[in-house]
């Protein structure tokens, strides 16, 4: 695919996620004010609402008030020939040559630095899929050894679980260590107890967009249609109080207590143009699951650790191709049941593994369950995250010199709460 050279009269600076080729959404405010929409662009943010009321949205058919919600839902429930002619309008108003917006800059944008992020939607419900093939295999091997490191259905079903979406927080916010029950070493009875094994799950999570009616199922060539975007997503888990629960139905409070996410949703019309070929699949994937053409994105993932009065270290590098299960395949499968989905549910990709020790998603792994420790620069170890630890994703697309990305998610831990 090619892409339509663009260039705007808004000050860009060089290595910024937000170009005018990315145009993410987010829900911000600024001083005590309310909470309204806005699209990132360089340094600063675009305010949505203050274009709408100013007649610069004229003709898009949304109704009046939309961008001054608390979240986005209301607005991605308008569809995906809403979105797209929004971001079109929003292409024409930032043109070099456009002198409509350009007018009105000192009151239609506010530094990024001035702004407080929220939560970009309402969270209903919240999938956490496991379709990263290193990541299964490299959790199957620890626990099961390296003959049966794949479980039998894993090559046929985009495994997941329903998580909690109540607990789902924006980059920013700390979280304090979840307490649980954990099993000791050799031990018959649990204790009750702080997580020592807290550890990060790098992934990426979309969000639905349309509706669909119960009954209904979603096809592989429709799925794009239902994908308002994708937002970076620390799925924080505790791998003691997992342990000791999961037998025989799944994650629970081991995964419930926090998972972050980055405010900005780029849109998958955004991220069209950085799309690639999956991993092959083999065994071949029954017809329901088969799609054509490419449904795999080529972003760049990093993981850095801060420790307490440290500097932030690159633990981890990754990306979202690596899946073996695509996003289109991810919702056929959620909905092939009959299940329906909402505006606003997100689904986590599950941790993004790569082939090399450098490229693993998680602590569990880059430190094989704790036995190589990683060092830092301040001369301590981490096997798993310590009280005051920030954890920060990053994530972009580079082709052709061009770039779009996601920002960050930065998530501090704190101390438990005894
Ligand atoms: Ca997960």
């Amino acid at each position: 695919m090619s892409i339509e050279k663009l260039n705007t009269w808004v000050d860009v600076p060089e290595g910024s996620d937000f170009t005018i080729y990315n145009l993410p959404f987010g829900i911000y405010s600024v001083a005590k004010g309310e909470r309204r929409a806005g699209i990132a662009i360089g340094e600063q943010i675009i305010d949505l609402s203050y274009l709408q009321e100013n007649g610069m949205l004229d003709g898009l058919d949304l109704s009046d008030g939309i961008f001054q919600r608390e979240v986005l839902n209301d607005f991605i429930s308008c569809g995906k020939q809403t979105w797209t002619n929004l971001r079109m309008r929003l292409h024409e108003l930032l043109e070099e040559s456009n002198e409509t917006l350009k007018d009105h800059a000192d009151k239609a944008f506010v530094d990024q630095a001035d702004a407080k992020m929220h939560m970009p939607v309402q969270v209903g419900d919240y999938t956490d899929f496991y379709s990263s093939e290193e990541h299964a295999t490299n959790v199957g091997i620890m626990f099961r050894g390296k003959d049966n490191a794949l479980m039998p259905n894993w090559k046929h079903i985009p495994v997941g679980y329903h998580g909690r979406a109540s607990s789902i927080i924006v980059s920013g916010e700390p979280f304090h260590r979840p307490q649980g029950q954990i099993l000791p070493k050799d031990a018959e009875k649990p204790v009750f107890g702080p997580t020592k094994l807290l550890d990060i799950e790098l992934e990426m999570a979309f969000i639905t967009g349309a509706a669909s009616k119960l009954g209904q199922t979603i096809p592989t060539e429709q799925a794009e249609d239902f994908i308002f975007g994708m937002v970076l997503f620390n799925d924080w888990s505790a791998r003691d109080i997992q342990k000791w629960e999961y037998v025989p139905l799944g994650p629970f409070l081991g995964k419930s207590f926090a998972s972050s996410i980055s405010p900005w949703i780029v849109t998958l019309d955004a991220l069209e143009y950085f799309k690639v070929d999956g991993p092959k699949q083999n065994p071949e994937v029954l017809p329901y699951l088969k799609f054509e053409g490419k449904k795999s994105y080529d972003i760049n993932l990093e993981v850095f650790l801060k420790p307490q009065n440290g500097e932030e270290e690159k633990i981890s590098t990754s990306n979202h191709k690596f899946l073996y299960w695509n996003i289109a395949q991810q919702l056929a499968h959620q909905t092939v049941n009959g299940c329906n989905i909402n505006a606003g549910d997100m689904y986590g990709s599950g941790t993004i593994s790569g082939k090399e020790p450098d490229s693993y998603g998680s602590l569990l792994e880059l430190t094989w369950a704790g036995n190589n420790p990683i060092k830092l620069k301040d001369g301590s170890e981490r096997k798993f995250l310590l009280d005051h630890d920030t954890i920060v994703i990053r994530g972009h697309c580079e082709k052709d010199e061009i770039r779009i990305g996601f920002g960050e998610v930065k998530t501090e831990i704190l101390p438990a709460k005894i």
